[in-house]
């Protein structure tokens, strides 16, 4: 079981820190769709960047490590229970490296266990068959991506798209409108696994389970294979693009399976995923432990070279580019438009959930005046001296602290939020009225973010967690995308606004 352990430690490592190479391939297809210049072609090129700085660093890809997921199979007489006991270690050491963010939360007192295990985490799914080695899959899935699954009840009514029928038609406005409804929250452009039929659950269950098909292999369904290559050729006519800013590339991916229902319901359920599609497999020797083989690695692994620099160089024939430093004035935030391209040295504050609710009820331990909060979950790494070390943080998704965000700004004068998704009206009307701005920086790039923290000076409320704490770093050329400005203009509202224009094209039937 020693050496079961280590190969489960490998897989857990290689999962979080390696990109597999067909996910690779789509996401440098993706990238030369892109026109040099724009915002998308800024993102993937720092998307792209960072999955090599993850690669070479042997550290997470995205700060996010989600809900480790195992899909196990084992030969007929192997213990599963000795299997799961190998796994929890694996991960607690995985954990304890910074291979992992501590993500496992009881979820009535808040509390992190601080290893990844807990009540249901990590999730270890079983299937006996009659081969002679263990199938291990893992795949490691962010919330912000998970927020954006969604599960449709047909016939039902669609936005832009009207009455989706009890049929191959229904399904396909169901998959359209998976694709609108996720923006560019789920850290766009992504992947979609989709379950036809089943219960509430079994329907998911099914959708996830397409996420372990290759990116590049064909259904052996007809009708299934038809209907993945129309969703392929049209879901990036809806134009929402990497990060939601608008560009050719929206989806890099979309499978499909099906189960047999029950008459008197029909669920199509999607399980979408970031560009940031962490999931490997190892065929394992059940004698030794060893691996045997590793999954969805055949063929060409493409190397990214550092192009980020010279992507936000293009961008600034588009863009207007400032630099900020903290305090910043409400009038330098007040000159600033969206798709001017920020970049930020010297201080600023990480915030997510618990601080945003924390700061509703009392008072700031530092001074937020004139500062810029980080909506960041990092993950920490500490040396024996007690110096902490940033090893992953990328941004967050916005939109969760909707609730608090535009009181908060005005409450202690904090004057930019960098995030991701973008936020709603309540915090637009509040960067108008108090003279606040949004800026959004490229989800999953958690390696090129934490590069850019130069140290680390501090942190307070550390009782909430270390991705929940309130770190103070100190960063240079942090380079982030105004989207939401103080003149009430939102690229997050424009863009939702015509890409529900353009889902109105693909209202009439295609399959009948
Ligand atoms: S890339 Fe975005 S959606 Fe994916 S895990 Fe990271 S933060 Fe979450």
């Amino acid at each position: 079981m020693e050496t079961f352990q280590e190969s489960m430690y490998q897989l857990i490592v290689e999962t979080s820190t390696n990109l597999p190479k067909d996910v690779r391939r789509a996401v440098k297809k993706a990238k030369q769709s892109e026109s040099a210049g724009t915002r998308a072609a800024m993102s993937l090129g720092t998307i792209t960047n960072n999955i090599q700085m993850a690669d070479e660093n042997i550290s997470p890809i995205c700060q996010d490590t989600g809900l480790p997921t195992f899909k196990i199979k084992t030969p007929v007489g192997v213990n599963q229970i000795k299997i799961k006991e190998a796994i929890y270690n694996a991960i607690a050491q995985a954990t304890k490296d910074t291979k992992l963010r501590p993500n496992s939360v009881d979820s009535l007192t808040g509390k992190n266990s601080g290893d990844n295990l807990g009540g249901g985490t990590p999730v270890i799914k079983f299937d006996q068959w009659e081969n002679d080695y263990i199938d291990v899959r893992l795949i490691l899935k962010g919330g912000g991506c998970e927020n954006k699954n969604i599960q449709y009840s047909l016939p039902c009514e669609l936005d832009g798209l009207g009455r989706a029928g009890r049929d191959l038609d229904g399904i396909r406005k169901c998959i359209l409108h998976s694709v609108y409804q996720a923006q560019g929250q789920g850290c766009s452009a992504g992947f979609i696994g989709v379950g036809i039929g089943g219960d509430r659950s079994s329907g998911y269950d099914l959708a996830k389970e397409q996420l372990f098909r290759s990116v590049e292999d064909v259904n052996p369904h007809e009708d299934l294979r038809k209907l993945e290559e129309y969703i392929m050729d049209n879901a990036n006519k809806l134009g929402i693009g990497t990060m939601g800013f608008g560009g050719e590339t929206t989806l890099l991916g979309c499978k499909v399976g099906v189960m047999n229902r029950i008459p008197a319901s029909f669920f199509v359920s999607v399980a979408y995923n970031c560009w940031a599609f962490r999931r490997l497999g190892v065929k394992v020797n059940p004698e030794t432990g060893d691996i045997q083989e590793w999954l969805y690695q055949d063929g060409e692994k493409v190397e990214f070279a550092n192009e980020a620099e010279n992507e936000v160089a293009a961008s600034k024939e588009e863009s207007n580019v400032v630099t900020l430093t903290a305090p910043i004035t409400e009038e330098q935030i007040r000159e600033l438009k969206v798709g001017d391209v920020v970049r930020i040295d010297g201080r600023m504050y990480t915030g997510r959930d618990a601080i945003h609710k924390y700061l509703t009820d009392h008072d700031a331990p530092v001074d937020l005046n004139g500062q810029v909060i980080y909506h960041c979950g990092p993950v920490m790494a500490k040396d024996e001296e007690g110096n902490w070390t940033v090893k992953a943080a990328g941004p967050t998704t916005s939109i969760r602290e909707e609730p608090y965000q535009g009181d908060i700004m005005k409450k202690f004068g904090i004057r930019a939020v960098i995030g991701k998704g973008g936020m709603g009206p309540k915090t637009l009307a509040a960067l108008q009225e108090h003279g606040g701005v949004y800026l959004n920086a490229i989800g999953g790039a958690a390696q090129y973010y934490a590069d850019c923290i130069k140290k680390v000076d501090g942190v307070d409320l550390t009782e909430f967690g270390i991705p929940e704490a309130m770190w103070h770093l100190n960063v240079e050329g942090f380079t982030a995308v105004v989207t939401m400005d103080s003149h009430g203009n939102s690229l997050h509202a424009d863009v939702d606004k015509s890409s529900l224009e353009k889902l109105a094209q693909f209202k009439e039937p295609v399959f009948k």
